[in-house]
């Protein structure tokens, strides 16, 4: 039987992080992805010359260091590199008009002021003036020191006196950002905003998200100088940096590898059968980068306690997406399109309600070699508000399957023809995705974009489970959604592996 130290279930960033990670401390690493392209919700793929990316597009503190972007981190610490494209511009598209807005200290002010006043603008600086300790609480200790164990007494003691300069900071870290915007901000477009970025980065509102994300956003996003990345290449650059990088240090990716079951001798996990029959013998541990709800089912009744179970399957979940994949015809379009738009339908309509939030990339933009030349490709999708509800059950090849697409595509074509206005007579690929499209082919139980649970309710749980020899890496762990924070889950685990003293040798180089 095949056998290594490691086996990780799923080739998501969680996943690539930590068994990229786990390779580099030296132990062996099989990598089973159950797709044929590595990834999860970041893979690429192609069609007819173009590169598409499946999921995320937005990247900051990549491109420099010292960042505070746990992703980069591991790059650095597995010796791995992506070439980045800067940018800082994208569109906006609100019922108070369209315009462009930057990243950076002052260019926002220039819009809320047109929009709303000089009022406004003093109150932005006011919710500015809190939050700079806030986010200098949120970046006081980086992720990659932390560890599932005693030894991280030893890994974070170098940050000890930062975290007690910021003590007061980080005692409201946890608290929703609603209550911070409740107490400093009266202007409603200042608020519906704050509400908007909130949903961007965790898939919830500001009641859901926590002081700690929204002020991490804030030292990232408006300070001088700042820009965002884009990978060349497209997302699959920087999964393919991260596949580099296992291999590098030894690990094994093994595609099409489906997890049927996680073997438990002896109340341990030791190893995980595949889909074909194959067995796969796991030395040290078995992590699964899958869902919670899709890990859940992979291991044998009474493996884990029941109560465990019960609160794990219960963890909220957020709804899924519509995608349109678009190849097009780039001929005579203005030079100054943006890589990224977001269109907000109505404001009076909740942020997280259903085809009211649109969001739009157009990679090509920065990155031409992911099209043929004169060519574009675009990526629309509705970022976790679309309820599977409506989707489940239907056949995918029925009429009835293909009438919904087309009803619940019309949003993003209505989004892109604000920005494209001549977009049908363009397209020269096109694709719709659905939840069903979304479950498929990510692997992820009701197309979920992954846990929705408001800080009120505590943190998300760490890597460790009650089965000896199982743990769990990506958006289901702390700290939960977006690349930069499965990146430091993939870190958290692997850390909890790894010694304090080869911990501490990896964060000398990582930071
Ligand atoms: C459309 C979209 C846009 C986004 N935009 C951004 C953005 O701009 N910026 C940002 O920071 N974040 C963004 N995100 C969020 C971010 O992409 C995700 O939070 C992150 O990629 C999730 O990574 P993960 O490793 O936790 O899980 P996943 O990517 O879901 O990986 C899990 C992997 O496990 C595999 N798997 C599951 N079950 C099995 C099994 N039984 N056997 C083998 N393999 C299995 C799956 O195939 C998958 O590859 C976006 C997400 C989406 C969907």
């Amino acid at each position: 039987m095949p056998s290594s130290d490691i086996v990780v279930i799923g080739s998501g960033i969680g996943g690539l992080c930590c068994g990229a990670l786990l390779a580099r401390y030296g132990y062996s690493v099989t990598l089973c992805e159950s797709h044929t392209i590595p990834g999860g919700a970041a893979h690429g793929f192609q069609r007819q010359g173009f590169t598409f990316d499946s999921g995320p597009s937005l990247y900051s503190g990549m491109s420099y260091r010292p960042s505070t972007n746990p992703l980069r981190h591991v790059l650095d610490a597995i010796d791995e590199t992506v070439d980045w494209v800067n940018y800082d511009t994208w569109g906006v598209y609100i019922p108070e008009g369209q315009f462009d807005t930057t990243v950076g200290a002052d260019q926002f002010v220039d819009v809320l002021r047109t929009l709303r006043g000089d009022a406004a603008v003093q109150e932005w600086r006011r919710l500015q003036a809190v939050m700079a300790p806030l986010g200098r609480g949120a970046t006081a200790l980086p992720p990659a020191a932390l560890r599932w164990d005693w030894g991280v007494l030893q890994t974070i003691a170098p940050y000890a006196w930062t975290l007690l300069r910021n003590g007061p900071a980080l005692a409201q870290a946890s608290a929703p950002f609603s209550q911070i915007l409740e107490r400093t901000v009266s202007d409603r477009f200042i608020r519906d905003w704050m509400n908007l970025l909130c949903f961007l980065l965790s898939g919830l509102p500001a009641t859901g998200t926590s002081t700690a994300e929204m002020a991490f956003m804030f030292a990232e996003w408006y300070r001088p100088g700042v820009t965002l990345d884009y990978p060349i290449g497209g997302s699959a650059a920087l999964v393919n940096a991260l596949v580099r990088g296992l291999k590098k240090y030894g690990g094994t990716l093994r595609l099409g590898a489906h997890v049927e079951q996680v073997l438990v001798t002896d109340q341990r996990a030791t190893g995980v059968v595949l889909r074909s029959g194959e067995t796969l013998q796991a030395n040290k541990a078995v992590i699964s980068n899958a869902s919670i709800w899709d890990t859940l089912p992979l291991i044998p009744d009474a493996a884990l306690p029941k109560a465990f179970l019960e609160e794990r399957q219960a963890t909220p979940q957020c709804e899924s997406f519509m995608h349109l994949h678009l190849g097009i015809d780039g001929t005579d379009l203005p030079p100054d399109l943006a890589c990224h738009a977001i269109v907000v339908n109505d404001w009076d309509t909740p942020i997280t309600a259903p085809q009211n939030l649109v969001v739009m990339s157009i990679p090509t933009v920065l990155d031409p070699s992911l099209a043929p030349l004169g060519k574009h490709t675009i990526h629309v999708y509705t970022p976790g508000n679309e309820p599977y509800d409506l989707w489940q059950g239907l056949d995918r090849q029925g009429a009835a399957y293909q009438a919904l697409k087309a009803e619940r595509a019309a949003c993003m074509w209505q989004a892109l023809e604000r920005v494209i206005p001549d977009i049908r007579q363009r397209v020269e690929v096109e694709l719709t995705g659905t939840p069903l499209t979304h479950e498929r082919f990510l692997r992820r139980q009701r197309g979920t974009y992954g846990p929705g649970l408001p800080p009120q309710q505590g943190l998300l749980p760490g890597p460790k489970t009650p089965l000896k020899g199982l743990l769990c890496t990506g958006d289901s762990t702390f700290p939960g959604i977006g690349l930069p924070a499965v990146a430091a889950s993939g870190l958290i685990t692997a850390n909890t592996l790894a010694s304090v003293r080869q911990h501490q040798q990896m964060l000398q180089q990582a930071l």
